[in-house]
């Protein structure tokens, strides 16, 4: 008999490799603290997982209608910096883990949401996969999200980059366009809601930004927020994938990519374990073997790049350097990818 597996979370990570693990007939249960479907705060912008990667997962039809992201536009305070070709999808995440949740269930995998579970209890237990995103620290930044409706775009992605911080507004489904930003934690002086998103523009030095925002139409249903992120590195020794393992700075859009690559290569240590070729503790060591391998360099190059453009004086070096055409930004965008 096969051995089974606990995931813990239910994000893309979770989700994706849940999915994965039920298409070989493994038994899976999975534990969410929340329930389906939810806003989370982020980009909404996938850009670099491969095709064969989703195909692996079993999730490609999850994102067969997502809207295609060819072309962006990144600003600072003072205006257009540089156009750019992407390659990307946009999707919210309320529509994409939705659909992901479903195929799990409907493939066999208990699912148990409303259900957190403590790291300290469980995280290093055999066949636990921790896939619980990032860690709870004490840390500088808030993550705001919005969808907007009526917000005509000039590319498909546009990036705005502030005094400390900055934003994103990406094409998703149905007309609307997501808009998600970092910034530096400052008080919201009484602000609340889409207010708040609006102060922070406003506190970073992107006032025409928040002016065009105005004459859009929020939802304010999906308005949410996150603070305590943090880029530090994660605990090693548990088996752990996605944003609970590391996470990358959000600039990069490249972190939902990273989330399902890492199920993608936990899949073969698993199976491994499950069939009784390998104890945990080595399917553990293996996992974490390969994520190094794929994602050493492009966590290192963007944890140097994130304090340049959050920071005043980086920002105006970036704004010469890529006014003058110095500045190598199709070749960062490959390196983070
Ligand atoms: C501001 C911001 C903007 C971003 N923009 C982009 C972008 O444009 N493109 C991109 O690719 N990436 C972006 N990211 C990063 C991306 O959102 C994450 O890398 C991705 O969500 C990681 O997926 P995950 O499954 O590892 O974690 P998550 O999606 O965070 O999922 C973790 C799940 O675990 C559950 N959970 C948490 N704790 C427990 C517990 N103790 N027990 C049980 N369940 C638990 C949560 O409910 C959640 O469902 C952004 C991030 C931020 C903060």
């Amino acid at each position: 008999m096969k051995r089974s597996i606990i995931i813990v979370g239910g994000g893309l990570a979770g989700l994706s490799l849940g999915i994965a693990l039920r298409e070989r007939g493994i038994p899976v249960t999975l534990h969410d603290a929340s329930e389906y479907p939810r806003h989370r705060v982020c980009g909404e912008f996938l850009s670099g997982v491969s095709d064969e990667v989703l195909e692996c997962l079993g999730i490609s039809f999850a994102l067969e209608d997502a809207v295609p992201l060819r072309s962006s536009r990144w600003h600072d305070e003072e205006g257009p910096l540089r156009d750019m070709e992407v390659e990307g999808r946009g999707i919210s995440r309320h529509l994409l883990d939705d659909r992901l949740q479903t195929r799990f269930r409907e493939l066999g995998g208990a699912l148990l949401t409303g259900s957190r579970l403590g790291a300290e209890s469980v995280a290093a237990q055999e066949g636990v996969v921790w896939a619980a995103g990032r860690p709870k620290r004490a840390s500088d930044w808030v993550g705001l999200k919005c969808h907007f409706r009526d917000l005509p775009l000039t590319h498909d992605l546009e990036m705005h980059v502030g005094r400390s911080g900055y934003i994103g507004l990406a094409r998703i489904e149905e007309d609307r366009v997501n808009v998600c930003g970092l910034f530096r934690k400052r008080n919201p002086s009484g602000s609340k809601g889409v207010e708040i998103l609006h102060h922070y523009l406003r506190e970073i030095g992107l006032p025409d930004l928040s002016a065009r925002l105005s004459s859009a139409l929020p939802d304010t249903t999906s308005f949410c927020g996150v603070a305590g992120i943090s880029f530090d590195p994660h605990d090693a020794g548990i088996f752990s994938i996605g944003d609970a393992a590391a996470m990358i700075p959000p600039f990069t859009g490249n972190g939902m990519s990273m989330a399902l690559e890492a199920a993608f290569h936990s899949i073969s240590p698993i199976l491994d374990y499950v069939e009784g070729r390998i104890a945990w503790t080595e399917a553990t060591v293996r996992n974490s073997k390969a994520a190094s391998r794929a994602f050493g360099r492009r966590l290192r190059a963007a944890n140097l790049l994130h304090p340049v453009i959050t920071h005043a004086r980086g920002t105006r070096w970036v704004r010469h350097l890529g006014m003058a055409r110095f500045l190598p930004f199709g070749m960062i965008y490959r390196t983070l990818r």
